[in-house]
């Protein structure tokens, strides 16, 4: 039988807010466990809380962002549950009129084709603490600082049908919020964690099949991982005859293992109901102008403005516009080099490379935007090769220069065009391969092209790399020919 995947995603984004949503705690990361929950973090009795009016603009730009319909009256509820990381005994969410309505987020695929994926809604709600159970043998730590950060959950409808596309996906989410500077992206600080819905059925059939959700996933390897895993479960476990139990479950990426966590069945009660401490959130036209004349140039925008602007192909213009700080590395290098298209092979070749060999982002390069522009123009100008260019980068990387017209100078790295010279070095190739000059023009013209190869690349060699290939070329066939 042929199975057809079935996933919709749900995703906590944290909001780049100062303070937390109803207090003025700060929200900054890594501090010492404990030592940002103030009273209302931890509800504790009398205190009220105030909505940080900054994480509503966060969430309006949101859906501004992707397109969505707006809630200009939203209300926050409170969801009844314990933990010992949740010592309010309630989380404040948002059930049935969330900030944010229907919208939707298009992906591009790896065959070039565009999808669009229907967005659900998305909510405000805070943040938990967390617990801690590694550093801490037979116990379990609780750090609250966590507690009451702003969230935005998105939920999609249940439109991407393979690891890919919600790879895909995420990414997108990843670069629209970045874009909108409404979350710092750090993954690996938690600051998006995606839960993921997955279901199978036979194919063409209508119906859904029972799902499962992987919950917390926050790295895009991990997601792919989990749901590939997942899905081989799913039909292993149908092609057997069994049955799939809708449930919760856990997927460790360190060791690559999931297990379920709860099942339906024994899913809570939260006894929802309307926060009476909070008024419904009233959003005026007002408001929603200005948030909306005030948004950036979204990535999809950014990247028809790449092709038409830099005249670089469809798949490129995906790729740089897709990360806010790769685009704008990108541009830079650009205006700076007058070269894009260059530019362009350069950020997605040696850049992308050498970041991803180091494990670094590109906020991080060593090689900035200007140093960059500053090579691809001694490259234009026919200073350097491309081949000594990438020996060039290399040691920008490595901190042995602060632009490329150092290192060229520093080593020596000029390229030769003084004519004179390479007649002098091509004399000498010649005259050191004296049988293989005999063969060349012993050979029929249409051979000969082939056979220059082997001169071009001793007399680049004796070089060093730095002749201009193009004069070598040239004057090795004036002289061979003649
Ligand atoms: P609940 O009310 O239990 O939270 P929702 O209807 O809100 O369920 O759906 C939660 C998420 O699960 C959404 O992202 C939705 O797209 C996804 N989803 C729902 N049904 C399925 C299914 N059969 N297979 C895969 N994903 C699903
Ligand atoms: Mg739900």
């Amino acid at each position: 039988m042929m199975w057809e995947t079935v996933i919709g995603l749900e995703i906590h984004v944290q909001l780049a807010t100062k303070t937390k949503i109803f207090s003025g705690a700060s929200t900054a990361f890594g501090a010492e466990p404990n030592t940002q929950a103030c009273a209302v973090d931890l509800g504790l009795p009398g205190v009220l809380p105030v909505v940080n009016e900054e994480a509503i603009n966060m969430a309006i730009r949101f859906g501004l962002g992707i397109d969505a319909e707006i809630n200009k009256v939203n209300v926050f509820d409170r969801k009844n549950y314990f933990y010992p990381d949740l010592p309010k005994g309630y989380q404040t969410t948002q059930l049935d009129k969330p900030i944010v309505g229907a919208g939707h987020v298009d992906i591009t695929l790896a065959n070039g084709s565009t999808k669009s994926v229907r967005i659900h809604h998305a909510h405000l709600e805070e943040d938990a603490g967390k617990s801690l159970h590694e550093d801490y043998h037979g116990m379990t730590g609780i750090d609250l600082n966590r507690a009451g950060t702003p969230l935005i959950e998105i939920v999609t409808e249940p439109d991407l049908s393979s690891s890919e596309e919600a790879v895909a996906f995420a990414k997108k989410l990843h670069s629209i919020v970045t874009t909108l500077g409404i979350c710092d992206g750090e993954m690996s600080q938690g600051s998006m964690r995606f839960d993921v819905n997955i279901s199978v059925r036979p194919k063409g059939q209508e119906d859904l099949g029972t799902r499962t959700e992987t919950k917390n996933l926050n790295s895009f390897k991990f997601m792919e991982a989990a749901i590939h895993k997942e899905v081989a479960r799913q039909i292993d476990v149908l092609e057997d005859g069994g049955r799939i139990v809708q449930e919760t479950r856990l997927y460790n990426g360190d060791t690559g293992e999931a297990r379920s966590m709860r099942s339906k069945e024994e899913a809570n009660d939260y006894r929802y109901f309307p926060c009476p401490d909070l008024l419904p959130v009233v959003i005026e036209e007002s408001r929603l102008e200005k948030l909306r004349a005030n948004l950036p140039e979204m990535p999809d925008a950014k990247k028809i403005r790449f092709i038409s602007d830099y005249s670089l192909s469809d798949i490129d213009a995906d790729i740089l516009s897709g990360n806010q700080a790769t685009a704008a590395f990108f541009e830079t290098a650009a205006k700076l080099s007058g070269n894009a298209k260059l530019t362009s092979n350069w950020v997605l070749g040696e850049v992308t490379r050498s970041l991803n060999a180091n494990d670094t982002t590109i906020a991080n390069s060593p090689v900035t935007a200007e140093m960059l522009a500053s090579l691809i123009a001694r490259i234009k100008d026919n200073t350097i090769s491309g081949n000594i260019a990438k020996k060039v980068f290399e040691a920008m990387w490595n901190g042995e220069g602060k632009d490329a017209d150092e290192v060229i100078e520093k080593k020596g790295l000029k390229q030769v065009t003084d004519t004179g010279a390479i007649e002098t070095m091509i004399d000498d190739v010649l005259a050191a391969n004296a049988q293989q000059v005999e063969n060349y023009r012993a050979a029929p013209p249409e051979k000969r092209g082939k056979m220059i190869g082997f001169f071009v690349g001793q007399a680049m060699k004796a070089s060093k790399g730095k002749a201009n290939p193009g004069m070598v070329n040239q004057i090795l066939k004036k002289k061979l020919d003649d």
